[in-house]
């Protein structure tokens, strides 16, 4: 009962994404049908606030409708019905401003777009050349708007996140976002900064060990910056740590990197333990959340302050089971 109600009391704010409207299971598709995701719905969807998005039926197409793709100069296309070649550009791109306008104001952490879409799709949609023939492919009209709009907001592609380190990715990217939206939020101060670089510092060093020393050197000398650089700078920065995906062998450095912490007090059998369930996981016998386990629990056993307050050991809630594919 008492850990329930301490459960309870942890649960965290719900993170705000953006997404194509017909993977909720609304019926908005050309067809008349919808698109359900279901991992989004149900799982991810325990933690997230959904701010649906469907291009096509907001600026004004109905349902069901004649289906559209991108036709013409790949650099810029337009948006045209396959059938009967009615122009759409326009209708959409006269809708696109507003709806970005009022999305700012939305404090999304990220954006989940339907994968194939010439409106949302965000990687390889067919362009056709007026010989009905693929020219290229590009991007949707409103995902390459948003993405230009919010270049810092993470996006991905419904389909690609059923790929677990694609989706591992995001998740762990959005949950950052929302830290940072939450520090950015407050009044901007160098303290505030040292705080969250300090508590991330094990988390962005699993993504990049060069972008990591070059964030720490800007908090060093932040004061000398004024405020809005300093955070300007470091979000730029961090982003782009991000971005860039963890592996196995930047894993093992951030766990041996722990195990520094433990030197003194594991024992040498809990040492021994440890490093073979990290070469266990060298080897792909085990995934990542194996020897995470293990050092959260010498964390609580050793009581390690710092480490307990360190991201990497629990980016995500744990019902989203990530950390776990080899
Ligand atoms: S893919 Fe985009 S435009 Fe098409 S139905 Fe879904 S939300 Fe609407």
């Amino acid at each position: 009962m008492e850990l329930q109600s301490e459960k309870k009391a942890q649960k965290p704010e719900k993170i705000r994404i953006g997404i194509s409207t017909c993977l909720l299971g609304h019926k908005v598709r050309y067809d008349g049908n919808h698109s359900h995701d279901r991992y989004l719905t149900q799982t991810l969807g325990m933690f997230a606030e959904y701010v649906p998005v469907c291009p096509e039926t907001e600026c004004g197409m109905p349902v069901p409708r004649e289906a559209v793709r991108l036709k013409g100069d790949p650099r810029a296309p337009r948006l045209e019905t396959q059938k009967t070649q009615v122009d759409k550009t326009r209708m959409m791109e006269e809708w696109i401003p507003g709806r970005l306008k009022k999305l700012e104001k939305e404090n999304l952490c990220g954006f989940i777009f339907k994968s194939k879409s010439p409106s949302s799709g965000l990687y390889r949609i067919r362009v056709y050349g007026d010989d009905g023939k693929v020219r290229k492919t590009g991007t949707g009209l409103f995902a390459r708007a948003f993405t230009l709009h919010f270049p810092r907001i993470p996006v991905e592609e419904a389909g690609r996140l059923q790929d677990p380190g694609l989706r591992e990715h995001f998740i762990e990217k959005i949950f950052f976002f929302q830290r940072w939206r939450r520090l950015v939020a407050g009044s901007k101060t160098p303290g505030g900064l040292v705080d969250f670089h300090t508590r991330n510092k094990l988390l962005i060093l699993s993504h990049s060990q060069e972008n990591y020393r070059k964030l720490g050197k800007l908090v060093a000398r932040g004061r000398k910056l004024g405020m809005e650089p300093l955070f300007d700078q470091y979000e730029s920065l961090l982003f782009r740590a991000l971005n860039l995906k963890t592996t196995s062998k930047k894993n093992i450095n951030v766990l041996l990197h722990i195990m520094g912490f433990f030197k003194k007090q594991l024992s040498p059998d809990e040492k021994q333990e440890m490093l073979s369930v990290i070469d266990q996981y060298r080897e792909g016998y085990v995934p990542l959340v194996v020897p995470l386990t293990l050092i959260n629990h010498y964390v609580r056993k050793y009581d390690q302050s710092w480490l307990k307050s360190q991201t990497y050991l629990n980016p995500h809630p744990f019902e989203l089971k990530l950390r776990n594919y080899f």
